[in-house]
């Protein structure tokens, strides 16, 4: 059985129990995980406040900080077989995609470290007399609860961050895909983080996670994960004043006119959907068309979509397995109530016929004249599966980019420079690729949500913001 790593040790369960950790590419459990409940979280608690306030990591000077986000840089890069290799029977990622994963991880830590030492206030011009400046200081302990798409590369950018700018960090990594963070936080204790840096709790949501978003001692709280959720961690959180990021859910737009250079575009748009089965929070998941087009793109997308090849995560295919076996119903749900609404299946993908029978497969699937009302055009599938439909005009494309409650990406795809920046910039988004689409790439580029998606940001520079108190210091001095 697997343990908490707290304080840079290994250790159990206060209250025992424990979770089955299941293989998506066949559907056998293959390890347990140590069932976290709030004791576990108090006790990593205390060891992130110990490493914070006064410990030797709130002591390190911010170049030395660089120094050791660098040493797990390469420790990471290092070790990215072997971390994919977990991420491969953890989440069922196909070879490619756990191994871009880790190096994600890796150039996360390398951003972050050489940011460290280069992260400062300004000086501010007020009345004569005065001398007025700013300082970031971490917040203290910050939470960090962390979903199962994309556990390597979330935890990066979001641990990443925080470190940074000099927080100690209470992880809660989630129930389906933990494996790979505890291998990561071994690894910085033998770079040389001091002990509290990095604490790991694993457990269910609503044990280990809600007891993290309530809890004493925490100054800042990091979520990805679900709308629904978020909503809850937001609302804990409130009770005691603590500062949230959200990052939250999508329905995300690819917008394509009739001069758009297709061949570019469809590799690009069917890759949105595909990655990681579709269990991404960036996929392009809502296809706009312009009417003239649309049937020309639907059947260009069609002869990718149906050569597709589904899979166990070790034959490296196209796509891998969904996370579990609810997950693949949810995805077969919004499938039987599209072809209900009035939806036409335009082309599959294929599951190969040697993938194991209790493994978690669905085929990609591109649906067309998906009524924009219609669940499968408002709802997050996060599947494999793109809801297509036309518009008329500019304005019309616009109208349905928006017609959605999320507003975390957006990809327009044209060859009239013009248009694409008006619609780049009417399209409430966080994000916004035109002739270009990248669902989660891009460690320098600030990443985050409007309206359901969420709030704040991550990645980048930016981050260090949300990860810091910003305090003004007004000296007097005539
Ligand atoms: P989820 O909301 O079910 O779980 C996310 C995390 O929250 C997990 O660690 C889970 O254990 C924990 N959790 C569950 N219940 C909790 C509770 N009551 N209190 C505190 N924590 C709790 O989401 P998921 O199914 O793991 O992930 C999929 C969702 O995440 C999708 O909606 C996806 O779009 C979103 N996501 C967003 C981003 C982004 O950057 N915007 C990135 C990846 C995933």
């Amino acid at each position: 059985m697997t343990t908490h790593f707290i304080d840079n040790r290994r250790v159990a369960a206060i209250e025992g129990g424990h979770i089955d950790v299941i293989d998506p590419s066949d559907g056998a459990p293959f390890a347990q995980l140590a069932r976290g409940t709030a004791a576990d979280v108090r006790a990593a608690i205390t060891a992130a406040r110990r490493a914070a306030d006064g410990g030797a990591w709130g002591r390190m000077a911010p170049a030395d900080r660089g120094r050791l986000l660098h040493r797990l840089h390469e420790a990471v890069a290092a070790h990215r077989d072997e971390l994919a290799a977990i991420e491969m029977r953890d989440c069922g990622k196909p070879r490619r995609q756990a191994l871009a994963d880790a190096s994600a991880l890796a150039r996360y830590f390398e951003f972050y470290g050489g940011a460290c030492d280069k992260w400062h206030g300004e000086t501010l011009p007020y009345t004569p007399g005065y001398a007025v400046m700013t300082w970031y200081e971490p917040h203290g302990v910050t939470g960090h609860i962390i979903p199962w798409n994309y556990p390597m590369q979330i935890f990066g950018r979001s641990v990443g961050g925080a470190l940074a700018a000099g927080n100690a960090c209470v992880v809660k990594p989630a129930e389906d895909a933990c494996l790979s963070l505890l291998r990561v936080a071994e690894l910085a204790a033998e770079c040389g983080f001091p002990d509290g840096a990095i604490n790991i709790v694993t457990g269910y949501g609503h044990e280990a996670g809600q007891a993290l978003a309530e809890a004493e001692g925490v100054d800042h709280l990091s979520f990805t994960g679900s709308a629904a959720i978020g909503t809850r961690v937001a609302q804990s959180a409130a009770l005691r004043h603590v500062p949230v990021t959200l990052e939250l859910g999508g329905k995300s737009p690819q917008i394509v006119f009739a001069d758009a250079d297709l061949d570019r575009a469809s590799p690009a748009i069917v890759n949105a959907i595909v990655q990681n089965a579709g269990q991404t929070c960036s996929a392009g998941s809502r296809l706009l068309v312009e009417r003239s087009a649309y049937a020309r793109v639907l059947d260009a997308l069609a002869a990718r979509f149906s050569a597709l090849e589904v899979g166990p995560a070790a034959r490296d295919l196209d796509v891998g397995p969904l996370i579990r076996a609810s997950q693949l119903q949810r995805v077969e749900r919004f499938l039987a109530a599209a072809h209900a609404d009035g939806a036409r299946t335009v082309a599959q993908g294929q599951i190969v016929p040697d993938a194991p029978a209790n493994g978690f497969y669905a085929r990609p699937t591109l649906l067309a004249d998906v009524k924009p009302e219609a669940a499968l055009a408002r709802e997050e599938v996060f599947g494999p599966v793109l809801a297509a439909m036309p518009f008329e005009d500019e304005a019309d494309a616009i109208r349905l980019a928006n017609a959605t409650a999320y507003g975390l990406v957006a990809g327009v795809w044209t060859a009239d420079g013009g248009r694409a920046l008006r619609v780049a910039r009417a399209v409430r988004s966080g994000q916004v690729f035109i002739n270009d689409y990248g669902a989660g790439g891009g460690v320098e580029l600030p990443f985050g949500g409007v309206k359901s998606s969420g709030y704040g940001r991550e990645k980048g520079l930016t981050a260090l913001a949300g990860f810091s108190v910003l305090k003004t210091v007004v000296i007097r001095h005539d």
